[in-house]
Parts: structure tokens; C-alpha cells; sequence
């Protein structure tokens, strides 16, 4: 339920110069605007006003003043939008005038977008969407957060959910009225329309992990012996110094991240320690080698760098991936030609075949994350929720009684209503809304 208070916060924009934007939402905020900007402030127009805290007061600043009326506001409550200067004392200002107000109350995170969902204007994966979107940092996490903003999972699951609820609604007749003249394979007749959902959902969740990669960027292992020049690497790539650059082999013990844009894409570059098999290795070398592994396991691409100009170090026997998640390339072409198996060859120290390696990255990032037929799934909720769907038409299909069937229909339905937000979700709101920043 919608709390009766009205909610204030900063939207966006606080900083030394430039537009903030306060928006309070609720009952009050017809009050709001009043108060500061007077009475004559029409619905749904920008209009030029000095803002007071007393009619005859000094102004606190002036800013354009937008009057939006529920139902047809952002949260669906009336709201009261001000566009003013974006400097910290003016905010902080006119946040406390707003505030002292009868029923005025500073908003908590997320309940902006909050009051939005309760009040139906927003599904909850939408509501999802639109945090990925405050925090999307490349061209393709923006396209991915506005897809599901816009309802790319309210879509799918309400036309899957449809086919279920008809199919539903006749094994309830057969059970319901026995007696009726109904016809007598019906669930003969129900089947193949639960199939064709089964076989879309397995479908969706067999699809590459394409929303935890856009989400939390594409993940590539450097892995390799240890001086090859991981480390070099790594900074030349990042253009600046974040690994510890050493001639003593095995100093690179800790997992070391840059995160990248490449075209459009985030790309997380992660060096391991160097993976060698040394019996005489101390035990913080042998953490850093397990952590290597680790990580290349988990990798999206491992990169497997080798010396051109040592290839007798050679590259380890087991760099923990399949060939197709292997990209290798050769270090220290300044010193020597990349072998004759190895296409790819950089120099670390001079720069050289940078750019082409990036490029075969760049390839191999797009071909992983380009667009699916399915919506992406950004949140392990996501998956769960069409796993147990998944689960429960699999048991559905199986069921030898109407009554089964129907029952599991019924809990499929339910795992897919709990993915759009429309049922089981109290405890989840505050978990989910807390990641908002104040007043979205
Ligand atoms: P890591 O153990 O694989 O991370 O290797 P480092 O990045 O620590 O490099 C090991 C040594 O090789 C350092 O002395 C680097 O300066 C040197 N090195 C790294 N890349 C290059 C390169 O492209 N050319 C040359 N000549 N030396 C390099």
C-alpha cells in the first residue's frame, strides 16, 4: 500500500553549478508547490517561477516549476517537480523548506520508483531495468536496462502466461464439471500448448548468459607463466600503472581488474597470478596459482599470453578452458617475431599489435553479447524464477491426473508472475529497492 505521506528528495543534479532537479510525490505535493511557487502553477506546463518560503519572503532561487497531477505522474501520485540551480546551498535549502512542510517527509532510496511499482505503473523487472539504467556505464548496458524498463519480460511472460492460463482453465473445467459433455483427450488437447511454453522457457535459460555479461561486463583471464608480461599487459591496456610491474617471477599474487569499453561493451580484465607448476612454490604462490585458475575457469575469454622471445617457457599445460575460450597471444615482439603458431603478437613495451589485440577482443566480446532472440536475464532472480517455472511444466508434462497437472500449472504461472513482480514479492521490494540512490 501506498503510504498517505508525501516524499521529497533530490532527483538529480546536485553539484556547483548547473540544474538539480527536486521532486516530492504524494498527497502534498499540491502543498509544495504552493508554498513555494503560489497558486497559479498550471498542470503539465513548465512555467518560469521565484521560488519563496513565505509570499513576501527573500527568494531562495528560481527555477521552472512543473505541476503533474495523479494519475498521470512518474509514481502515479501527484507530483511536484523544481528545476533549480544545481549548487549544494540552493538544494540544501529548499530540501529543508520542502520538508518542514505538514506531511513532507525526505524520501528513502528507491521509494520513488517504488511507489511507481505499488502503484502499477511499473512491473518489477522494469523497476529492475531502471536501476541497471542510473548505473549503466557503456552504450549497450543503457540499451539492455531501457529494454527491460520498457517491459521486454512483462511481454513475454503475459503471452507464455496466457497460453497457460487458457490451458489451466480447461483441465478446471474437466475437473470441475466431470459429468459435462467435454471433449475426452483434453489433456491430450492441453499438451501441446504447455509444450511450446516449456520449450520457450528452456530456451530462454539455455540462451548464453548474455545479461550477466552486459551487466557486469564481459570477462577476460590473462593467464600465462609467470614474466611473460601479464602485468605489462594489463597496464598498457588500462593506459595507466594498476599492476605491479617486477622481474622476480611471481609477484602478480592477487587478481588485478580493469574494466574497459569496447565498443560499447564492458569488458573486464582481470590478471592472475602466473600459472606454472612449481612444487617449490610457497604457499602464497599456490593461493595466487589456485585463484589463476579460478578465474580463468569463470572467465568469459582467457587470454593465454606467451614470450615470443622465450617460447621455451612455454605456454602451461592447462590454462583451465576449452580452445574456444582461448585467445593467445604473444608478448615481447620487441625482442623476437611471435612463433609461427601464435597469429597474434603484442609488445607490451612499445605498444605494438595493441590495437589488434583489442580488436580480436572486441570481436570475440560482440559475437558473446550480441542481440539474442530472448531478453537478457540481468539478475540471478531472473533465472530462478524461470527455472522453477521450467521445473513445474516439466512436472506438469509428466503428470498422469488433471488434478496434477492443473496444480503445477498453477505453481508455473506463479513463478512466472513472481519474475514481473505481480505476486510473492513483499520481502524482495525492500532488497531491490535499496540498491536505488536516494530519491530515484
Ligand atoms: P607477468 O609476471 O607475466 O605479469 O610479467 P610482468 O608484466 O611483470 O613482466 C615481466 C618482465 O617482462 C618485466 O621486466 C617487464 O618489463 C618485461 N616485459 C613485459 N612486457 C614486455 C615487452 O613487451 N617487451 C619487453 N622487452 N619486455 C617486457
Amino acid at each position: 500500500m501506498t503510504p498517505p505521506d508525501t516524499i521529497v528528495a533530490l532527483s538529480s543534479g546536485a553539484g556547483k553549478a548547473g540544474i538539480a532537479v527536486i521532486r516530492a510525490s504524494g498527497p502534498g505535493a499540491a502543498v509544495c508547490i504552493r508554498h513555494l511557487a503560489g497558486a497559479d502553477v498550471p498542470a503539465r506546463r513548465a512555467v518560469l517561477r521565484t521560488l519563496r518560503n513565505s509570499p513576501a519572503g527573500p527568494a531562495v532561487d528560481s527555477g521552472l516549476v512543473l505541476w503533474l497531477p495523479g494519475p498521470g505522474s512518474v509514481t502515479g501520485e501527484d507530483v511536484a517537480e523544481f528545476q533549480v540551480h544545481g549548487s549544494p546551498a540552493v538544494v540544501g535549502r529548499l530540501l529543508s523548506v520542502l520538508c518542514a512542510l505538514d506531511g513532507v517527509r525526505p524520501a528513502e532510496p528507491g521509494e520513488f520508483t517504488r511507489r511507481a511499482f505499488e502503484n502499477g505503473r511499473m512491473d518489477l523487472s522494469g523497476a529492475e531495468g531502471l536501476a541497471d539504467l542510473i548505473d549503466a556505464e557503456t552504450e549497450a548496458q543503457r540499451i539492455q536496462a531501457q529494454r527491460q524498463m520498457e517491459g521486454a519480460f512483462a511481454e513475454r511472460c503475459a503471452g507464455w502466461g496466457a497460453q497457460l492460463r487458457r490451458s489451466l482453465a480447461w483441465l478446471e473445467a474437466a475437473i470441475d464439471f466431470p459429468d459435462e459433455a467435454l471433449p475426452d483427450d483434453l489433456a491430450a488437447q492441453v499438451r501441446p500448448a504447455v509444450e511450446a511454453v516449456a520449450a520457450g522457457l528452456a530456451g530462454w535459460l539455455a540462451a548464453p548468459d548474455r545479461g550477466r555479461m552486459v551487466r557486469e561486463g564481459y570477462r577476460v583471464a590473462i593467464v600465462g607463466a609467470p614474466n611473460v608480461g601479464k602485468s605489462s599487459l594489463l597496464n598498457r591496456i588500462a593506459q595507466r600503472d594498476v599492476a605491479i610491474v617486477a622481474e622476480t617471477a611471481g609477484t602478480t599474487r592477487d587478481v588485478i581488474e580493469v574494466r574497459a569499453d569496447l565498443a560499447g561493451y564492458a569488458v573486464v580484465f582481470a590478471d592472475t597470478a602466473g600459472l606454472r607448476y612449481d612444487e617449490t612454490a610457497g604457499d602464497i604462490e599456490r593461493e595466487g596459482m589456485a585463484r589463476a585458475r579460478f578465474q580463468a575457469e569463470s572467465a568469459d575469454l582467457v587470454l593465454h599470453v606467451v614470450d615470443a622471445a622465450a617460447p621455451a617457457a612455454g605456454p602451461p599445460a592447462d590454462v583451465g578452458a576449452g580452445p574456444d575460450r582461448v585467445l593467445t597471444v604473444a608478448n615481447k615482439t620487441d625482442l623476437a617475431p611471435a612463433p609461427p603458431d601464435v597469429p597474434l603478437g603484442v609488445s607490451a613495451r612499445t605498444g605494438a599489435g595493441i590495437d589488434g589485440l583489442l580488436a580480436a577482443i572486441e570481436a570475440r566480446t560482440t559475437a558473446a553479447m550480441g542481440a539474442g532472440e530472448h531478453p537478457a536475464l540481468t539478475r540471478l532472480r531472473h533465472r530462478q524464477c524461470l527455472e522453477d517455472a521450467a521445473a513445474a511444466l516439466e512436472r506438469a508434462l509428466a503428470a498422469t491426473e488433471a488434478e496434477l497437472t492443473a496444480e503445477d500449472l498453477r505453481l508455473a504461472l506463479r513463478a512466472m508472475d513472481r519474475l514481473i513482480g505481480r505476486t510473492d514479492v513483499e520481502d524482495l521490494l525492500d532488497l531491490i529497492f535499496r540498491d536505488f540512490c536516494i530519491g530515484k
